[in-house]
Order: C-alpha cells, then structure tokens, then sequence
C-alpha cells in the first residue's frame, strides 16, 4: 500500500511520502527557505491558530510571507491545540476564512480531536461535531489555490473511525488526516496505531493523499508508509532538540548516554558529543535539530527507494526489529493480509527474500495460496513430488511435477515462471514454521487432488525436511512411494 505519489499546488510540486518540518511562525528556529537547501524539504507545515494569534488578520499578509518560503506550505487549524490546551475560543468557520485568507497550499479545518482516553460518547461526539465542521467548510469555501484536508477522527474506537473514514471520503476534501496518534506514539503503542490507521485506510478513498499526524520520528515511518500513509509532520525534531534527544532509525538517545554520534549526517561528521555539549544553548538545540531533520529525512529517501525497488515490505521487516513495540505493530499489521494482497503488485523488479517468519504471511505468499485453490491440475496417471530449490531440475516425461517450495508450499512445474515462485531467496535451513506452512500446503493439495493419480512418488529431502513431508503425504499413503534423494540429484 505504499505509494510514491506527486503532488502539484499553486507553489510547486512535490513527492510522497514526505516529512513536513513544522514551524512555529512566532519562533523560527530553522528557516524553511534552509531547510529546502539543507534538507531537500519541500512541504512544511505550520498552525493556522498560532498564526492568527501572532500576526492577526491581515488581508495582504500571506502565509508563504510570514514564513518567508515560496515553497508549498500546509496549515493545520489548531485542532491538536484543543487536545493540549482545552477549548480554543475561535470560532471554526473563522480558522477556515482566515486559511483561505493567509492561502496556504493545503489547509485543515478546525475538527474536535479524539484523543484516546475519550469514552465512547465522547468519541462520537468529536465525530459527529468534525463532520458537520467539514460540511459547513465546503460551503464556505471560495479560494481556488487552497486544496483541503479533512481529519478523521474516533480515537481507539475503530468503528467509529471507520464511519469517520466512510463519511469524510463521501465529501468534497483532496486530503485526509488520521487524528489522535500523538498519544500513542508517544508510549510506543504502535499496535493500537496499526489499528487506528487500518480503520481509516480501508474506508478512505484511496487515491486521497493522508496525513498521520504527529508521526515524524523515523522509527515508524516504513510501517507507516506500508499502510498508506504519505504526510507526516514533525514537531519533534525541534521538541526533542530542546529536551538534548537525539533521533535514530531505530529509537531515541539522550545526548548524556552518547559516547559517540551515531549518524553520517554532516552535523554528526564534524563535530563530537563533547563538542555539542559545550556549545550555548541555541546553539546546541540548533544542531541537535538539524541531525534529527537529517536522520529523518534520510529515512525517507530510503523508503522512497524501498518503494521504487518492490523492496518496502523486506525494508519494514528490517526497521520493525528496533523495539519489541513495533515487532508487535508489524505483526498486528499481518492481520490485514487479506486487504493488504489487493495492493500489492503481482510483479517487482527485485526478488522476494525470506526476512525471518513473517515473511510467510506476505502477500506473494498469501496470493500463491488463493491461486492454489482455483488450480486444476493436467491428466497425468503419476505425480512426482520434488522438494527442489531452482537449482535442481527433474525431467520425468509423462509424469506431473509439483514442486515443494518453501515458503510458497506447492507448486506445479508449470507454473514456477510466475512471479516469484522462481525469483525468491530463501535460506537454506528452514525455520519451523516455513517448513510448517509449507508441508500443510502439500497436504491440502493432496486432499483435493490425490484421488485423481494412480501413482504418487515422493523424493524426499530428508536432511531438509525429516519426515514432515512424508507425514504430509497421508490423503495418498496406499499409492506412495518414497525415494530419498541425495545431494547429487
Ligand atoms: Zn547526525
């Protein structure tokens, strides 16, 4: 479900995924203008409310000049200031006048955020309440430049964000945000994210762009994008700056547990940790920031490259291994194979590789097996069974050859050319449950199609398999014959 996508506003195009560096307009601490040079930045993103409290209403006051950036620039209203502060005392059709006032390239409505300590009644409440706010903003609507984002809401009520998800996807918006992660990023409850995220996405329209928001540490952004996600925003670059942390791939250190920096970002080459930490505050903080905007914005360009290689799903295998919490929001996010498999295209330029036993629930894998099903197989009076790897061939004129490849489980000689029954690496020692899943797939092939030959060969590689496939065997135990084969074959 991850997509590289291009998007065009009155100032620029841009690509997705990308990161959105938020500003604070009344606290500038890197300037957009720098970020684009230093970074590669091309959204940023800044709030409509703050705004409008700093710098009042202004007809010939521009967001793109009070941030002094001709590049595109996103607002968000002010919505997470309610979660933080309370109410704010604007009304919402104003935030949405004053947007199309400022006119920056994508703005917000001002929508109730979930959060997620919200009881049931509640969370239907800041439903029902962003909804009707979506409404009365598309009436008010009139300036052309603006492209709109619509917020789903609901919090850790997945029916509710999905009724959020179904109705915002009926209404004239070109964007949508996902609400309420902050929380939940914040104590590494990936899991409930997945579930929050999946909800949304499985009600979206699919061609919409989507914003999660709050979600700019690194750490999660491949498990992100593989759900479909194209906008984060990141407060925390310059949040975490202040507080001496320090962003990686994998987590969050502190400045005073470092010996070392970790990182090939040009801040981290030229300077040392004993360095930082005697320089002044400001300019600590800076240098701080422009690492973490560094580590981040190279995470998106490998996963960007990830995606244009067919390489995202080995890419999130990988990053999901940095915390025990996203192990278990990549497994969570494995539930929704069945959803995921109608994304996933049926052919990459690259080769699967088997990156440990998740990579059984894959949607190549899952799809082999749905394939499996609708198969019939040619009239042939004997049926050869091979536990071949690509290397090893059999010719036995007359006869069926289906193959045992792991982690696909059967396959037929003629179909191995489909991808990747053929272009796939896998290590030779199978772990317990490839070979599990793969002795199970021979058995049901047999059940539904052992009655059909006289004769069923089995060449056993007994090193590699034990007695798993001959025990798989039992629909055809009277007509089996078991041949051990040796390296040689
Ligand atoms: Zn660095």
């Amino acid at each position: 479900m991850g997509r590289i996508g291009r998007i065009k506003t009155a100032h620029g195009e841009l690509l997705t995924p990308t990161l959105m560096p938020v500003i604070d307009p009344a606290d500038i601490v890197l300037k957009p203008k720098e970020m684009r040079r230093e970074f590669g930045t091309e959204l940023v993103i800044t709030n409509a409310y703050l705004t409008m409290l700093h710098f009042g209403k202004n007809p010939d006051l521009k967001i793109h000049q009070i941030l002094d950036y001709d590049g595109p620039i996103m607002t968000d209203s002010g919505g997470y200031q309610i979660l933080r502060y309370g109410n704010i005392d604007v009304p919402p059709e104003e935030i949405v006048r004053y947007q199309e006032l400022i006119s920056p390239d994508i703005a917000t409505i001002l929508d109730i955020p979930t959060g997620i300590n919200a009881s049931r009644e509640y969370a239907a409440e800041t439903v029902k309440i962003t909804l009707e706010r979506a409404k009365q903003a598309v009436e008010i609507r009139s300036n052309p430049e603006v492209m709109w984002c619509g917020p789903i809401q609901g919090g850790l009520f997945t029916d509710l964000v999905e009724y959020s998800a179904r109705e915002m996807g009926k209404l004239d918006y070109q964007f949508h945000a996902i609400g309420s992660p902050v929380e939940l990023l914040n104590e590494y409850r990936y899991a409930e994210v997945v579930d929050l995220v999946m909800a949304a996405k499985r009600n979206l329209p699919l061609d919409r762009p989507v914003h999660l928001f709050g979600a700019g540490h690194p750490m999660m952004l491949s498990l992100a994008v593989a759900m479909g996600c194209d906008l984060f925003d990141s407060a925390a670059y310059i949040l975490f700056a202040r507080d001496g942390r320090y962003m990686t791939a994998e987590g969050t250190l502190h400045l005073d547990e470092l010996d070392f920096l970790p990182c090939e970002c040009p801040v981290c080459a030229s300077t040392t940790v004993k360095e930082i930490k005697r320089e002044k505050e400001d300019e600590k903080v800076k240098l701080l920031a422009r690492h973490n905007l560094h580590v981040t914005f190279g995470e998106i360009r490998r996963i960007r490259q990830a995606i244009a290689d067919g390489r995202l799903w080995e890419y999130v295998q990988i990053k999901c291994r940095a915390h025990p919490s996203l192990l278990e929001a990549f497994q969570r996010f494995l539930e929704y194979g069945d959803f995921i498999e109608r994304f996933d295209p049926v052919t990459k330029r690259t080769a699967f590789f088997y990156s440990g036993s998740e990579s059984i629930k894959r949607p190549e894998v899952l799809r082999h097996r749905q394939r499996i099903k609708r198969y019939t197989p040619p009239q042939l009076e004997t049926l050869i069974i091979f536990p071949g790897f690509g290397e090893k061939k059999i010719d036995v004129e007359g006869a069926h050859l289906l193959k045992i490849v792991p982690p696909f489980g059967v396959v037929p000689e003629e179909l191995e050319e489909v991808y990747p029954l053929s272009q796939h690496e896998v290590p030779k020692e199978l772990d317990a449950e490839m070979a599990r899943y793969t002795a199970e797939s021979l058995e049901a092939y047999l059940k539904t199609h052992g009655g059909r030959y006289q004769q069923v060969i089995l060449f056993n590689d007994e090193k590699r398999w034990g007695e798993m496939l001959v025990k798989a065997c039992h629909p055809v135990a009277e007509k089996l014959e078991v041949v051990q084969i040796s390296e040689k074959i």
